[in-house]
């Protein structure tokens, strides 16, 4: 299996195991949150590019240009909190979910605290008691593991490189 592939199982692997005790867990398709509570424009390996090129290919062309102009309207450093510019706003449906980037299928399982990098919905119920006993994925070691996926660049940097 090629390595992204392998990571991806791991997370969902990782994921299954924490939904089965907990079958009110909120993380999943259509949850929107963190798609439009960015820190950063979303970062990817080059082997997650390539994935994701693949879901944009597969997408009607007209939705495609959409998503185009917005990614090319984006400053280079846009002021957080930014909204990813491949959501769906009108559903909160992420268009490329089979091929999005490991950060987005990681978010609300993995935690990077030094980096505040964790979902405050599922924090929020962790803390109150009603997600007892959450088993955080360490991001660190997933961040090993992509490093070995190529150059990372941003969503953006990415699509400059189409152009
Ligand atoms: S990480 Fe949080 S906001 Fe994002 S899908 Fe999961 S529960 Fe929803
Ligand atoms: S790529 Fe999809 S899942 Fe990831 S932030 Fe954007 S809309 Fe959300």
């Amino acid at each position: 299996m090629p390595p992204l592939s392998q990571l991806h199982q791991d997370i969902d692997d990782h994921v299954q195991y924490i939904r089965q005790d907990q079958p009110d867990w909120l993380c999943t398709k259509g949850c929107d949150t963190c798609c439009r509570q960015l820190a950063d424009l979303p970062q990817l390996s080059a082997a997650e590019w390539f994935l994701l090129r693949q879901g944009l290919a597969a997408l009607p062309c007209e939705h495609q240009h959409s998503i185009r102009n917005k990614v090319a309207a984006l400053p280079d450093q846009p002021p957080s909190p930014i909204t990813c510019p491949l959501l769906d706003t009108t559903t909160g449906a992420c268009p490329v979910y089979a091929h999005r980037p490991v950060a987005c299928r990681s978010y609300g399982f993995y935690v990077q605290r030094d980096k505040g990098l964790y979902c405050e919905d599922i924090k929020l119920r962790v803390t109150d008691g009603s997600l007892a006993n959450v088993v955080w994925g360490n991001h660190d070691a997933i961040d090993q593991r992509l490093a070995t996926q190529g150059d990372t660049r941003s969503l953006k940097a990415w699509f400059e490189t189409e152009d």
